[in-house]
Order: structure tokens, then C-alpha cells, then sequence
């Protein structure tokens, strides 16, 4: 009876969002928008259940999926995925993640992960019997000291991890990192995962810099995507995983006995969506909306910001507040002020004291108007 992960709690977004209900506070906790999806899209799972796609699908996904998401991706970075052996459809991008590391990560390989992270990584590479080997990123700015980086790497680094944009920072890797990225990994045999899930949500005219457009990056790559994030259905559980050929057989000996295949009409649904570009291309100026109207609210407040690069989330700094843990403000946030968001701390930075929250703004813009009348008035 041993466990396997012994100090791994309940994850902090269920035990947040409990909270949050028990105390009908708002919520900014976990991330995923409070307004509804297109209906035209919920039309086409409809349909796909109408026309009799109601039975398994393809173990790697619906062929016209994978198709279309290798035309967008070679339209956006240049690179092509083979449909047939380079792309799989997953639920969603935690599942490609588990199964990356599930298919590579022997006991006692080293799995670089940059810290703060968001929190499926860690433990999904120890119930694998990999070691986890973090490399702490500082607040405010939270960008990549490389050498600092290279200095982590050993004979045993199997694999690294990156999230651009990331959560919970909100910041977006730039090409400059990913041409060092590159440049360090060129002599070794290191793979890279990289969770590419907010994809979609750049602000400030960025462009979000996909390991895809780098050749030598591709080569050793897994890109793990979530369409739950990108089209506000994050309660389908739907995304994929793009790698070359060679680890993609790999990968998908794992999903197949993992998941076998994942629902089917929503693939059909969303092969037929994303023949539509302006249906995921407006997403930057939709959520940079959203994050101006959260910040603008909040500029005389009493916490401190840097605007987040991209994701839908916002670190708030509470310093000239109190000295309170993260875990503290955030519970008398939501039992005395009905707001709900998530300590920094979560991800990964136990051993730290930042008095930082995570706030999502995916949300209406009453919403949003409600959350800074309460964090204003602290
Ligand atoms: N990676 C990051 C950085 C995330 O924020 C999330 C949360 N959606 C995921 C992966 C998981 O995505 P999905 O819901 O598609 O499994
Ligand atoms: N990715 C979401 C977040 O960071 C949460 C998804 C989950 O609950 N696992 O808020």
C-alpha cells in the first residue's frame, strides 16, 4: 500500500474551486471562461452525433482533423506534421503531456522543469520514476537565465519542459530564447516538451515563437495543444500532440492503451471549425481586451503588476498589502471578500514566500468590473 506519490495533494484548482462555491465567492481561480462557446460550433457536434459519428475513432484521430491541424501549423510556423504519423489527438493537452513523458521518461532520467509550473508536470514525471530537476525563474520578471539553465544539465537530462505563454506568469518565450534553447540542445540528445496550450493568447503584437519554427528544435520535440483553451471549451477535453515520426510511434504505443482514441464527434466538429482561421486568429485582441479592462481597473490599487505577455491570467503582487502567505490572502480572500484566484505557490514554489496570486481573467466584463471594485477596495 505504498504510495506512489506520497506528498502529492489534491490538486490546488479542485480544492480552490470547492472553496470558491462553498462560499459563493467569485471566481478567478481556475482557468476557464464564464461565458459560452460559439454556437455554431456546438452546432457541429451536433450534427457529427447526428450524422451516426457515435463510435470509436480512429486510434490517432479523426484523419480530418489531423489534416487541418497540419495546414495550420504549417501556415503559422512553416514546419509540416505528417497527418498520418507526426499528429495525434488527445484528451486534451494534459493527456499528450502524461503520455510524452510516460513514453520517454525511464526511472532515474532527468526532467529539467522550469519553475513556477503549472502542476500536471511534476507528478507525472515522478509516478514515472523520473527526477524532476527545477530551475527557478524570479518574479517580477520570470525570464530564463540560459546559463543558468545549461548548468542543469547532466548525463541523465532526458527531457525538458517549457510552457509558452506561460502559465501562471504570462510570459511568452521570445526567439531570441528559443534560438539559445537551440543552441544549447544541439550536441545532446535532450527532448523537449513544450506546452504550447495558450498559443493563441499573445498580446502587445508578439507572436508566439512555436518550437515548429525551429529546425533543430522540431527534430526533438513534442508541441502539446489544448482546443479547450483556444475555443472556451475547456470541458471537452480536447488537444493533440505534434512530433516527428520516430517519437511519435512512441508516443502513440502509450495512447493507445492509455485512452485507445478520444471523443468522437467533437473531432469531427472541430475539423470542420478550424477550416475557419478568424475563428482562433481574433483570440489575442478578444483576451488583450479582457486583461486592459482588468488592469486599467486596477491601476490605483494597492498591487502591483507587470501585464501579462499572453495566457488569460494576471500575477498580482500583494506586498504593500499584507505579509501573509499567498495560501493565506488567497483563503481570506475568498471567506471574507468572495474572491476567489490561486497562490503562486501552487505551482511548484513551496519553498519560497512571493506574495503572488493568479487571477484569470477569461471572464465577462461585469465580471472583471466586480473583481477590481473588490481588489481596489483593499
Ligand atoms: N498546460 C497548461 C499550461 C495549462 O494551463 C493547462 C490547463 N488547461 C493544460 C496544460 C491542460 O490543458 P487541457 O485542459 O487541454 O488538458
Ligand atoms: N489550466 C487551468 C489553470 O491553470 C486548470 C486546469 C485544471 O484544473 N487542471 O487554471
Amino acid at each position: 500500500n505504498s504510495s506512489k506519490l506520497p506528498n502529492v495533494k489534491t490538486t490546488i484548482f479542485t480544492t480552490v474551486g470547492n472553496l470558491a462555491r462553498k462560499h459563493k465567492a467569485l471566481d478567478l481561480s481556475q482557468g476557464f471562461p464564464n461565458f459560452e462557446a460559439d454556437p455554431n460550433l456546438i452546432s457541429l457536434v451536433n450534427n457529427a452525433m447526428m450524422e451516426g459519428h457515435n463510435q470509436y475513432a480512429p486510434m490517432q484521430g479523426y484523419f480530418g482533423l489531423r489534416e487541418v491541424i497540419s495546414e495550420k501549423i504549417q501556415t503559422l510556423h512553416g514546419h509540416q506534421y505528417h497527418p498520418e504519423n507526426e499528429l495525434t489527438i488527445t484528451v486534451g493537452a494534459t493527456q499528450a503531456i502524461y503520455t510524452a513523458i510516460s513514453a520517454f521518461v525511464h526511472v532515474g532520467d532527468e526532467v529539467i522543469v522550469l519553475k513556477p509550473a503549472y502542476d500536471c508536470y511534476e507528478p507525472a514525471i515522478l509516478v514515472n520514476g523520473g527526477k524532476p530537476v527545477f530551475l527557478q525563474l524570479d518574479a517580477p520578471d520570470y525570464s530564463i537565465d540560459w546559463e543558468a539553465f545549461k548548468a542543469k544539465i547532466t548525463k541523465k537530462t532526458k527531457m525538458l519542459i517549457i510552457n509558452t505563454p506561460h502559465n501562471p506568469s504570462g510570459k511568452i518565450l521570445s526567439q531570441n530564447d528559443m534560438l539559445c534553447l537551440q543552441e544549447i540542445l544541439k550536441d545532446t540528445n535532450i527532448l523537449v516538451l513544450s506546452d504550447e496550450v495558450y498559443e493563441h493568447i499573445v498580446f502587445d503584437g508578439q507572436q508566439h515563437q512555436s518550437v515548429s519554427r525551429f529546425p533543430d528544435l522540431v527534430q526533438r520535440s513534442f508541441v502539446c495543444a489544448s482546443f479547450g483553451k483556444t475555443f472556451h471549451v475547456t470541458g471537452w477535453k480536447m488537444g493533440y500532440c505534434a512530433a516527428p515520426k520516430a517519437l511519435m510511434e512512441e508516443f502513440r504505443k502509450v495512447h493507445q492503451f492509455a485512452v485507445f482514441c478520444v471523443d468522437h464527434p467533437v473531432q469531427r466538429a472541430f475539423a470542420e471549425y478550424l477550416k475557419t482561421p478568424e475563428h482562433y486568429l481574433g483570440l489575442n485582441d478578444f483576451y488583450q481586451r479582457k486583461r486592459d479592462l482588468f488592469l486599467k481597473g486596477l491601476a490605483d490599487s494597492k498591487f502591483k503588476f507587470i501585464p501579462s505577455q499572453g495566457t488569460y491570467f494576471q500575477l498580482l503582487d500583494y506586498t504593500q498589502i499584507t505579509q501573509e502567505s499567498d495560501e493565506d490572502f488567497a483563503k481570506k480572500l475568498i471567506l471574507e471578500h468572495k474572491l476567489a484566484s490561486i497562490p503562486i505557490s501552487s505551482f511548484n514554489v513551496n519553498d519560497r514566500d512571493d506574495k503572488v496570486l493568479r487571477f484569470c481573467f477569461a471572464k465577462k466584463e461585469e465580471t472583471l468590473e466586480r473583481a477590481v471594485e473588490i481588489l481596489s477596495s483593499l
